[in-house]
């Protein structure tokens, strides 16, 4: 069997061109695998009764034959109705689809369908959502998919049962025939057809379990493999670092670091002074100083002799990040080079070569540094900033540019300890605790939108007092084009209510250019307002703004409130941080209340945590742990621990996986790691 026709890509699929495959894309599809592995969140439960079972306002499928031509009525703009007589048995039920006109071709007198809807009793008639086809008709859980708006349920729907159908014989099991017995977990091919397709709740549920279980294996055996690599060439060397040259670094600096910060340098001093490998994690809340001290792990290694690469998830904080340590090292003879994926052709190739002769020290950017191009010429330390938001495969391309270099990795959201062992693998941990001295702590209030008059005293005083304001809105939709609107749409209410201050619009889908001119307006104060979505999320650093007023707060996750509440607060004066918001429900009051009464980052970790369990949808990317397709850390905690326990089992009786039933493992994981280079 060939399993690269697993992997061929989706436009082998007949019908599929390349615009489908990039709407396909958007969702994390590529291939005919990823097609098999694309798994509903949940089922639409197709219950079919007789008519007099079916109580009033239940979700039933029903079966019968259509009797009467169907009738469309239009209201106005966009809204229809679908009306037609089935035919079940010698009843007769009156089915109405809304605002959906096009069905009208599906419907022929005499022919069999399956529609499935809202049922109402009095008037014997159904408020119907769809016709079924025969697969889902079959098994009575109809598969629901998370899409977008590039690509259509129904459209996905088919392509998936094109992928079962033709593909799924052909799919070979990862886990190792003896851990699956052990836990008692379904075969790849079992997963497959019982996730899409199963015939009842039980049957989904024992099938997410083992789909669960190979999630988490998968990224665990990423982690083992990782780990033990970077064990077996742990002949790195130790870096004799400069202290004489380090203490210049210290004299320039307009402020003592806090003793938080003088302990986590020197637990990676000594690191960075052993044979070892450093693998290190550096967990301080926004605003705790974690720059600086990376900037005294990469002045040290660049005193030793070796290049430091810094990598960022975002292309603001790229250049934020870049200003400010170009700021400290330049003046102590350091060449410091800024690399995303807007930097200009000519200017790259430029970089590129000076890292490659090794004179650029230190080159801060984006996922562009994982680029095939980027050479250096003695990489010794990498620096991870907001680890979570890159994938395994992504930390090892740059970890891989370098032989054996030193690892730090950093947080602003911490997590438990033995959390963190379980999803990052095997790392000392730093923590930065307290914020340095002098800080004024943040006022937080939570406001309703029927106090913003309160809030706008509050505004007006900060600006007459020369300091510069955050307004936020957030992601609501899936949509961008949406939360661009509602960003465009609070940039105008704030510009007619606020006539004589510069009111700024920033939102994601600028280019990168466009974005660092208005970042460095608003750094240089000539920027009153700034309405932004949560581009702004992490690292922005503009000590004169004082106050962010978030809008619709609710929507938020803690964590994620957390982060852009540390955008302010930086100065020597006060600062306030207004969430605006009208929760509906218990939690999202629950929320606002916590939000509003604690700056413990470390504490709203913990409530954010316990609250995801609910199913909190918002500011995952901050919640500081990696998210999967359908496990989740927090609820599966337990079966990321088993799963772990297996893959270094496995990794450690095989480290190069040449047994002949790990080749399948090895082969798909191989596939995983070009997955997520995939820039
Ligand atoms: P983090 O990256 O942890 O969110 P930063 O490194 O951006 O935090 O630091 C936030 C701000 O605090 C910066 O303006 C930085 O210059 C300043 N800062 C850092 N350490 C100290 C200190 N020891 N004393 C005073 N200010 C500090
Ligand atoms: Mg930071």
């Amino acid at each position: 069997m060939n399993e690269n026709a697993l992997f061929a890509p989706v436009t082998d699929i007949k019908g599929v061109g390349t615009k489908t495959a990039a709407n396909l894309g958007s969702l994390g599809i590529y291939s005919i695998y990823d097609l098999l592995f694309y798994f509903p969140f949940r089922y639409d439960e197709l219950q079919t009764l007789p008519l007099d079972q079916i109580m009033d306002g239940q979700k039933v499928l029903l079966k019968g034959i259509v009797a009467t031509e169907p009738f469309l009525t239009r209201f106005g703009y966009k809204k229809s109705r679908l009306s037609f007589k089935l035919r079940i048995d010698h009843d007769i039920v009156m089915v109405n689809f809304f605002n959906q006109p096009w069905l009208k071709n599906k419907v022929e007198i005499g022919k069999e369908v399956a529609v499935y809807g809202k049922y109402n009793v009095a008037r014997q008639s159904l408020s119907a959502f769809k016709f079924v086809a025969e697969k889902e008709n079959d098994s009575g859980m109809a598969p629901i998919y998370p899409v977008n708006k590039h690509v259509k349920q129904k459209k996905l729907v088919g392509l998936i049962n094109f992928a079962i159908d033709n593909y799924l014989d052909q799919v070979k099991d990862i886990i190792p025939a003896k851990v699956r017995e052990k836990y008692r977990l379904l075969t790849d091919q079992e997963i497959i057809s019982k996730m899409h397709h199963p015939k009842n709740g039980n049957e989904a549920q024992l099938a997410k379990r083992s789909a669960i279980f190979r999630e988490f294996f998968i990224f665990q055996m990423q982690l083992a493999l990782l780990t033990s690599q970077s064990n077996e060439h742990n002949t790195g060397e130790a870096k004799k670092y400069d202290l004489k040259a380090i203490a210049k670094l210290t004299a320039s600096l307009p402020f003592e670091l806090s003793a938080d910060q003088k302990q986590a340098v020197n637990e990676i001093y000594a690191d960075l002074f052993q044979k070892r490998q450093m693998r290190r994690l550096l967990q301080g809340d926004v605003g705790s100083g974690k720059t600086v001290v990376a900037v005294y792990a990469i002045f040290a290694a660049i005193t030793a002799g070796y290049q430091a690469a810094l990598m960022v998830p975002t292309e603001i904080l790229a250049t934020q990040h870049f200003n400010k340590i170009d700021q400290l090292l330049r003046p102590l003879g350091v060449r410091v080079a800024l690399l995303t994926g807007n930097t200009k052709t000519l200017e790259r190739r430029e970089i590129y070569r000076e890292l490659t002769d090794g004179t650029i020290n230190v080159v801060i950017g984006t996922h562009a540094l994982i680029q095939k191009n980027v050479i250096f010429k003695n990489l010794g330390l990498v620096i991870i900033d907001e680890q979570h938001r890159f994938g395994v495969g992504q930390r090892q391309a740059l970890i891989n540019k370098g032989e054996c270099p030193d690892i730090l990795a950093m947080t602003a959201t911490p997590i438990p300890r033995t959390l963190a062992l379980t999803v990052y693998g095997e790392m000392s941990v730093s923590e930065i605790r307290h914020l340095p001295a002098g800080r004024k702590p943040i006022i937080s209030s939570w406001q309703t939108s029927s106090q913003m008059d309160s809030v706008y005293r509050l505004m007006r005083e900060q600006l007459a007092a020369g300091f510069q304001i955050y307004a936020v809105t957030p992601l609501i939709s899936e949509s961008e084009t949406l939360d661009l609107k509602n960003a465009e749409e609070l940039h105008q209410k704030l510009s007619h209510d606020f006539p004589d201050q510069n009111v700024v619009l920033l939102h994601g889908q600028m280019p990168g250019p466009k974005k660092d001119e208005i970042m460095a307006d608003f750094a240089a104060g000539e920027i009153d307002i700034l309405v932004t979505t949560s581009v702004i999320e992490v690292g922005v650093d503009v000590a004169n703004a004082n106050m962010m007023v978030i809008y619709n707060a609710d929507r938020f996750g803690l964590s994620q409130l957390h982060q852009l509440r540390g955008r302010i607060g930086r100065g020597q004066t006060q600062s306030y941080c207004v969430f605006v918001a009208d929760p509906k429900t218990d939690s999202g009051k629950a929320r606002m209340k916590i939000i509003a009464s604690t700056n413990d980052g470390f504490k709203l970790a913990e409530e954010d945590l316990k609250m995801r369990g609910e199913g909190d949808l918002f500011g995952k990317a901050q919640s500081g742990l990696p998210e999967f397709r359908v496990g989740n850390v927090v609820n599966n905690y337990q079966t990321l621990v088993v799963a772990q326990k297996e893959a270094k089992a496995l990794v450690q009786a095989d480290p190069k996986l040449t047994a002949a039933d790990h080749q399948t493992l090895k082969e798909i994981l191989h596939y995983k790691d070009l997955e997520q280079n995939r820039v």
